[in-house]
């Protein structure tokens, strides 16, 4: 390889695609004839404008975001989203969450600061396992929202069907499978995803909203928290991370190349079979999660014993496979193979994995 890289199957942050990196690096000294970097240019500079809208307009390409959804870029990582997702949108108190592992939890615990959270639907009962039915959830008719995790990044669970909110808004946690497959925006309320995962450098979230859900938010809430900020501004009341916005730019206009997300959906499912396949195959490892509910993105697995799991991190690492150890909350091994994972390096994972299981 060109320049000796990993596959790294880190759960986040995460690898980038290598052009991306090129890009990036040509460009990091002087960018453009304009004799700086992104790093220490003006947010209020006309070429930062310029790389802002770009970003904006590539995204809204990629997913066909309709004009009444405005897209901001928000700073705080994904958690931050934890705690704007009520402050802005709990106008009756009341907010339904779908528990389906360690992130929605959460969600959970940081919404109940702001008013009444009613889970209304879980997986707990089978350590997060599956995606529990929600097809005909009860929903109080003061809810203000429905809330899910769309991809449970340490489970390894995934929505296959949206929740049916009875007219509710749903609001989604597409952190770990943001870009990964085309999303009928329409079908939100909002949309956020920090970046790590699929997209850029961590510390930024990006969030899909429905012009109609920018609202005033209580006296009480901090500045930079409200939505109705942040779009006032576009995404620039104060210094935004430049850098960040920067990055995720340059996937978004690679994806498009690579012919949007339709394309994108098709390799990951093929590269996530080379996987799942082997699991379904293997009297050592097993695949965590059921079949219907599994990741394409974070593909949790076990031997069954910790000292072997240990074991073939450590074996792996050694073979240039990095981060294989499973979230300390839930232990094993888990391979996320995100957009930017070639379909090689999960060949070689499984390759090296067929041959360890032989030698035993
Ligand atoms: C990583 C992750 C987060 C938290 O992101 P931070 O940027 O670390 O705050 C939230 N939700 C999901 C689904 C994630 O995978």
């Amino acid at each position: 390889m060109k320049y000796d890289r990993a596959f790294n199957f880190s759960a986040g942050p995460a690898m980038m695609p290598e052009p991306v990196l090129e890009e990036i690096a040509e460009e990091v000294l002087n960018y453009r004839g304009t004799g700086m970097s992104v790093m220490e240019m003006s947010h209020r500079s006309k070429v930062f404008l310029g790389i802002y809208e770009e970003a904006v307009a590539d995204l809204k390409e990629l997913m066909n975001i309709p004009d009444n959804y405005k897209v901001l870029f928000v700073q705080g990582g994904g958690t931050v989203q934890f705690a704007m997702v009520p402050l802005n949108l709990m106008k009756n108190k009341l907010a339904c969450y779908v528990e389906t592992g360690s992130w929605s939890k959460k969600a959970i615990s940081e919404a109940k600061k702001y008013g009444e959270v009613k889970i209304v639907a879980s997986s707990a009962d089978k350590n997060f396992s599956y995606v529990p039915d929600c097809s005909n959830l009860e929903i109080p008719e003061d809810a203000d929202y429905v809330y899910i995790c769309e991809n449970e990044t340490i489970n390894g669970t995934t929505f296959k069907k949206l929740p049916n909110t009875k007219g509710k808004i749903l609001v989604s946690d597409q952190s770990s499978m943001f870009l990964s497959k085309p999303c009928k925006v329409e079908d939100y309320g909002l949309i956020w995803a920090g970046v790590q995962k699929n997209v850029g450098p961590a510390g930024m979230a990006v969030v899909i909203i429905r012009e109609d859900l920018i609202g005033d938010v209580p006296d009480f809430c901090p500045t930079y928290l409200s939505y109705k900020i942040h779009a006032e501004n576009d995404s620039m009341y104060n210094t935004p991370n430049c850098w960040d916005i920067y990055c995720c730019g340059k996937v978004f206009k690679y994806l498009l190349k690579l012919g949007g997300l339709e394309a994108v959906q098709k390799m990951n499912e093929e590269k996530a079979k080379v996987l799942y396949d082997f699991l379904d195959e293997s009297k050592l490892f097993t695949g965590s999660v059921v079949k219907e509910d599994r990741s394409l993105m974070n593909v949790p697995f076990v031997t069954g014993s910790d000292e072997e799991d240990a074991a073939v991190v450590a074996a792996t690492k050694a073979a240039g496979m990095d981060n294989l150890k499973g979230h300390r909350s839930v232990g094993g091994l888990r391979a996320s193979i995100y957009n930017a994972m070639p379909k090689e390096g999960v060949e070689a994972l499984v390759e090296f994995l067929k041959d360890y299981e032989a030698k035993k």
